[in-house]
């Protein structure tokens, strides 16, 4: 699920409002610009929120290119300006971006754009064999790697082959987090009484493909794993192809009831692993000419050479280098290609308190803000301990700055950090929870 990154849509309008405020009368800024707010930023459109559509027509008008230049200095890539008018609108654009994709399946994903390598060979020749229909013994097949190295596009192309070879057969997508998600809904709203649990289960338990990616999330989570495991049962009984995804294998997933760690490992277990140098070049050939660039040999391979764990992240870098291009209408140089790498190294560099925060709110299946919030039970205290270490330990925020985000005083905070360290020591839960939530977080996109 795409998540809106409001944070830096704000602070990068800040600094083009401050820019803006050199260039424009006090009256202008007043009457239009005053109250319009960042709201999100990708690596194509910058968002904004003006205050009704008086304003953004006057923006839309007046300062467009104004505006698109400032955001090119201030991100240093070229971005489109999108601007809508009032709240309302900046709700329903938010809601759109960050839905769960309903049909789920991306249809651009396809093994025809699957570029193949040693380091992936295995798990592209079993996800085709299932694709085909033809592997009743790799069931479930079990996917796993680090963030960025195709199995969620592996997956897609699982879906879109298998659709299109049999058109009549039902195929359902679910991503591990969504899953929970919807079965917490369920519970909420009694769908799960007797009685009424057939029309939630029949969702899933009617697939003839079932696909799971990112299952890791489902682990440490009581009531979606008793239910996962139905699903799994009676569609594996039924002789229904099942496949899964994760960012580890199996026996790594520590908070995973046994009775699923060995269904997991009934089928087939592949991996991915990040390519080598000659599949980087061919894929950053193939990510060029995907959107009509003309790469030239030498950018090809420093790009290859210099990115070398993340498929994700080559991809990023070749869009940026498209629009550069675009934008300059001349080849690019290997000069830029510096400059673009540049920026994915250090977006990439750190986590947020945010990003810490959700990642373990989740995976102590707590309600979103109660680690900022007032309770005090055992397992939100310690989860909030746990947040602070990890704030210490993965960022460079200080002891106030965590204190802030976290709701408590900057001592509280040192207090509860070193207990953390010495307790890490000894106790191997903990110790095995720092290492999942650190994977967790360094893969939060
Ligand atoms: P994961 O699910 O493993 O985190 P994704 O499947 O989302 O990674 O891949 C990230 C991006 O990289 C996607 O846009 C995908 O198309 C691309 N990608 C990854 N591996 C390959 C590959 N072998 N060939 C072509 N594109 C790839
Ligand atoms: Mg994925």
């Amino acid at each position: 699920m795409p998540r809106c990154n409001t944070e830096r849509a704000q602070a990068i309008w800040r600094s083009v409002m401050n820019a803006l405020r050199g260039d424009l009368s006090s009256l202008v800024i007043d009457t239009y610009i005053e109250y319009a707010k960042g709201v999100d930023i990708t690596s194509e459109y910058f968002v904004l929120c003006c205050e009704n559509t008086v304003s953004r027509d006057w923006i839309e008008r007046s300062q467009r290119q104004n505006i698109e230049r400032l955001l090119l200095e201030e991100v240093g890539a070229p971005v489109q300006l999108r601007l809508l008018a009032g709240e309302e609108e900046a709700r329903a654009y938010i809601a759109e971006r960050e839905k769960p994709d309903a049909a789920g399946v991306g249809s651009e994903y396809t093994f025809e754009n699957f570029i193949v390598g040693g380091s992936n060979r295995f798990a592209h020749a079993a996800a085709q064999a299932v694709a085909a229909g033809e592997a009743t013994s790799y069931n479930p097949l079990f996917i796993y790697g680090g963030s960025g190295l195709g199995k969620t596009h592996l997956l897609y192309a699982i879906a879109n082959e298998f659709r299109r070879r049999f058109p009549a057969k039902r195929v359902t997508y679910v991503r591990g987090e969504d899953f929970t998600n919807e079965l917490i809904e369920a519970i909420r709203e009694g769908r799960l009484r007797a009685g009424r649990e057939r029309e939630f289960r029949e969702k899933y338990r009617s697939s003839d493909l079932f696909l799971v990616d990112d299952i890791q999330f489902i682990a440490g989570k009581e009531a979606t794993q008793e239910e996962f495991f139905n699903t799994f049962n009676a569609l594996h009984e039924a002789g229904k192809q099942i496949v899964l995804t994760s960012d580890r294998p199996p026996k790594e997933m520590s908070r995973l009831e046994e009775r699923l760690r060995t269904r997991f490992e009934w089928g087939v277990i592949c991996d991915v692993q990040p390519p080598d140098l000659e599949t980087r070049v061919v894929i950053v050939r193939s990510k060029a000419s995907a959107i009509g660039m003309d790469m030239p040999d030498a950018v090809a391979m420093y790009v290859a050479e210099n990115i070398t764990s993340n498929v994700r992240q080559i991809e990023g870098v070749v869009k940026k280098l498209g629009a550069y291009s675009a934008l300059l209408r001349e080849p690019i140089t290997v000069a830029t290609a510096q400059h673009a790498i540049g920026d994915v190294f250090t977006e990439k560099s750190e986590p947020t308190a945010d990003i810490i925060i959700e990642e373990v709110e989740r995976f102590f299946d707590l309600d979103r803000g109660s680690l900022a919030g007032k309770r005090r039970d055992a397992r939100t205290a310690h989860a909030r301990q746990v947040a602070g270490y990890l704030m210490r330990t993965m960022t460079k925020l200080s002891f106030p700055e965590i204190g802030r985000a976290l709701g408590r005083h900057y001592s509280t905070i040192m207090y509860s950090v070193d207990q953390v360290v010495d307790s890490r020591r000894t106790d191997r839960q903990l110790d095995t929870d720092l290492k999942d939530l650190t994977i967790n977080i360094t893969n939060h996109q």
